[in-house]
């Protein structure tokens, strides 16, 4: 995802900055650049673009997890074998499978979803339990990991490219927030369990993710 903000500097004579602000929106930007140089100030108009993270969450979450110490040194990757979003599914589709993710956890005992973060197909990032917390995702290593769910069967359908990038960025935002270490291993929950999970296609990918998380 990609996020766009204007940055608006005034130099005086010298060159000195006296005033600098950064907008969302580039009219706001504009009528601020225009009132300074009407007073015949030096003005600095610059569109930065910068690759955004958004965790969504307001789906409905009622999970409570328990919160774990932070940092981590491992995310564990998972398959949730659930329904197969599409990657054009609405916000709201996504949602919904949210729910029925977490009601599933319930159901399995799991107090609400099992997952710290979830990524549809689409790449949107979904908070699930969240990280920082004692996830119920991969038995006996909850505490000192944190976990990722693609949602839907990777055993049978490939990851998208959108999934591959919001992986990264997952792993790059949980370190910039103090999840986790500054290296951290992504791995399998095969790893540490006799499970297919997360799939033979996230396993094809795994490696490549946790590189970029760190590169
Ligand atoms: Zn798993």
């Amino acid at each position: 995802m990609k996020i766009v903000r204007y940055q608006v500097r005034v130099l005086d004579r010298k060159g000195n900055v006296t005033f600098k602000k950064t907008f969302k929106v580039e009219s706001v930007a504009l009528e601020r650049a225009r009132k300074a140089k009407e007073n015949g100030k030096k003005v600095i108009l610059r569109k930065k673009v910068k690759e955004g993270f958004k965790l969504r969450d307001g789906w409905g979450s009622t999970t409570t997890r328990p919160a774990a110490p932070k940092p981590v040194k491992t995310l564990v990757g998972h398959h949730s074998v659930t329904k197969q979003l599409s990657p054009n599914a609405t916000v709201k589709q996504e949602q919904a499978e949210m729910r029925s993710v977490q009601a599933i956890g319930y159901a399995r005992g799991l107090g609400g979803f099992p997952y710290g973060v979830a990524i549809p197909p689409s790449g949107r990032c979904y908070k699930g339990s969240g990280f920082g917390t004692v996830e119920a995702a991969t038995g006996g290593y909850n505490t000192p990991t944190d976990s990722i769910v693609f949602l839907g069967n990777y055993e049978v359908f490939k990851l998208t490219k959108e999934q591959i990038e919001a992986a990264v960025a997952v792993g790059r935002w949980a370190r910039e927030q103090g999840f986790t270490t500054k290296v951290v291993a992504f791995d399998p929950h095969q790893k540490y369990k006799a499970t297919a999970c997360p799939g033979k296609h996230v396993m094809a990918e795994l490696k490549s993710i946790e590189k970029q998380i760190n590169s």
